[in-house]
C-alpha cells in the first residue's frame, strides 16, 4: 500500500506553533534518540518560515532556539523496549500528562500543536482538545495499543498523523495509506564536509548502543575488514556491547561517548564510511543524513528509512538485510563514492528548509480539515 505524499502548496500565513517533545527524557540527554534532532530541525525550519514556535519538554532540557517550557515529572519508558501486547503504562506524576495539561491550558495561544511523543496519551487526548494536533510518529509499529490509538486518531482526525519514511508507514499496514510521509531535515550548515577520509582509515557507527541498532554486526564487520570502527552514541545497553565484543575479539571497535551535535559532526567527518546495520525498521535514521552532510558515505541494510535515504552506488551502498558479507564487500568499494555528492544530496532533500516546507503544507492541510470536523 502506498503512503500518501500529497501536499498542497505551502502557505505563507504565519502560524503559532507549539511543539511537544518526547517524554522519555530532557532534550540534550540523548534518551530521545533522533526525536531530539528532529525537534531542533523543526524549530529552526519553521521559525525561518516566519512562524512563532514554542516548545514543551521535560525539565532539564537544553535551549533549542525557541522558548522551551520546562515541565517537571516522571519520564515515560522508551517504547522500543515494549512488547507487542504490553499494556500502556504510566508512572506516578507523569511528565507526559503534565506536558499535555500545559497544552490544554495554553491552547488558545496556538494555531496548531505538533506531538513528537510515541505515546498513547496524546493520541487519545487529541479529540478532547480545541487546538488541532499534528502527530509526527517517530517509530514503526511496535505495540498493538499504540497502533490502535493511531488508527482511532486518524478516524477522528484524518490527516493528523505523519511518519518519516514509506517503510515506516508500511509497518502500520491497516493505516499505511493514511499516514503522510515527511522525511526529516537537519541544519546542514552546522555540518562541515570532509572531502577525504582521515588516515589511518576507520569506519564509524553512530546511534544508541542497543540491540535494535545491530551493534553485533558492526563488530563482525570490524573483525572481518580489520578496519577500526569508532562508535558514538548513548550507551543504552552495555550488556549488548560486551556480548558483541566477546563474540568478535579481533574487532577494533572503540566507544567514543555521546557527543553534542557540533562535536559529533566534527568527529564523524573523517570516517571512510558509516555503518548502519539495524535489526528493526529504522523509522528514518537521522545519522545517515548527518554522516552524508559531512561527506561520509553510508553502508546500510536495505531495510527501513536508510534504504530510502542512501542511493546505492552514489551516496553509499545498500546491502541485503543482515548480509554481513555484503557489507564487508561494500567497505572495499567506499572509494567509488564522491563525498561531495553525499553532501549535495542532503542540501537538496534534507535541510531544515526542505523539512519545514513539507511540514508547513501538512499543518495547513490539517488546520483546514480540522475546521470541518
Ligand atoms: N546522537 C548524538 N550524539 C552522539 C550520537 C548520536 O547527538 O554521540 C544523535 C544523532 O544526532 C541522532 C540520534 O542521536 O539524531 C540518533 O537518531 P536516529 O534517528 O539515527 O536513531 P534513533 O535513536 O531515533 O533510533
Amino acid at each position: 500500500m502506498a503512503a500518501s505524499t500529497a501536499s498542497s502548496s505551502s502557505s505563507s500565513v504565519p502560524k503559532r506553533i507549539v511543539i511537544c517533545s518526547t517524554s522519555v527524557g530532557p532534550l540534550g540527554s540523548g534518551i530521545g534518540g533522533g526525536v531530539e534532532l528532529t525537534l531542533h530541525g523543526l524549530v529552526l525550519g519553521l521559525a525561518a518560515r516566519g512562524h512563532h514556535v514554542e516548545v514543551v519538554a521535560p525539565a532539564g532540557s537544553l535551549h533549542v532556539g525557541a522558548s522551551v517550557h520546562q515541565i517537571p515529572g516522571a519520564p515515560q519508558v522508551s517504547s522500543q523496549t515494549m512488547g507487542r501486547e504490553a499494556p500502556i503504562e504510566m508512572p506516578a506524576a507523569p511528565v507526559l500528562g503534565a506536558m499535555w495539561e500545559w497544552v490544554r491550558d495554553h491552547q488558545s495561544r496556538f494555531d496548531v500543536a505538533i506531538n513528537l511523543a510515541y505515546d498513547w496519551l496524546p493520541f487519545y487526548l487529541t479529540p478532547f482538545l480545541r487546538v488541532p494536533v499534528a502527530h509526527l510518529v517517530s517509530m514503526g509499529s511496535l505495540n498493538d495499543a499504540m497502533d490502535g490509538a493511531i488508527a482511532d486518531l486518524l478516524d477522528a482526525r484524518p490527516g493528523a498523523a505523519a511518519v518519516h519514511s514509506r517503510a515506516q508507514a508500511e509497518t502500520f499496514p491497516a493505516i499505511a495509506d493514511r499516514l503522510r510521509v515527511i522525511g526529516n531535515g537537519i541544519a546542514v550548515e552546522r555540518y562541515d564536509v570532509h572531502l577525504t577520509a582521515d588516515e589511518p582509515r576507520h569506519l564509524g557507527f553512530v546511534g544508541r548502543i542497543s540491540p535494535e541498532k545491530g551493534i553485533a554486526d558492526v563488530f563482525a564487520i570490524a573483525q572481518a575488514t580489520g578496519l577500526p570502527v569508532k562508535a558514538w552514541g548513548l550507551m543504552q545497553d552495555e550488556a549488548c556491547w560486551r556480548e558483541a565484543a566477546a563474540q568478535y575479539p579481533g574487532a577494533q571497535v572503540s566507544y567514543e561517548g555521546f557527543l553534542a551535535t557540533d562535536d559529533l559532526q566534527a568527529a564523524i567527518g573523517g570516517c571512510a564510511g558509516l555503518l548502519m546495520t539495524p535489526k528493526w525498521v529504522e523509522a528514518f535514521g537521522n545519522v545517515a543524513i548527518e554522516a552524508m552532510a559531512c561527506g561520509v558515505p553510508v553502508i546500510a541494510y536495505r531495510r527501513g528509512g536508510p534504504a530510502e535515504i542512501v542511493v546505492d552506488g552514489e551516496t553509499g551502498f545498500l546491502v541485503e538485510p543482515d548480509d554481513i558479507d555484503g557489507a564487508i564487500l561494500a567497505v572495499s568499494r567506499l572509494d567509488e563514492i564522491d563525498r561531495l555528492v553525499c553532501r549535495q544530496r542532503v542540501d537538496e532533500r534534507y535541510s531544515t528548509g526542505a523539512l519545514a516546507e513539507r511540514v508547513d503544507a501538512w499543518l495547513d492541510d490539517l488546520i483546514r480539515l480540522d475546521a470541518r470536523v
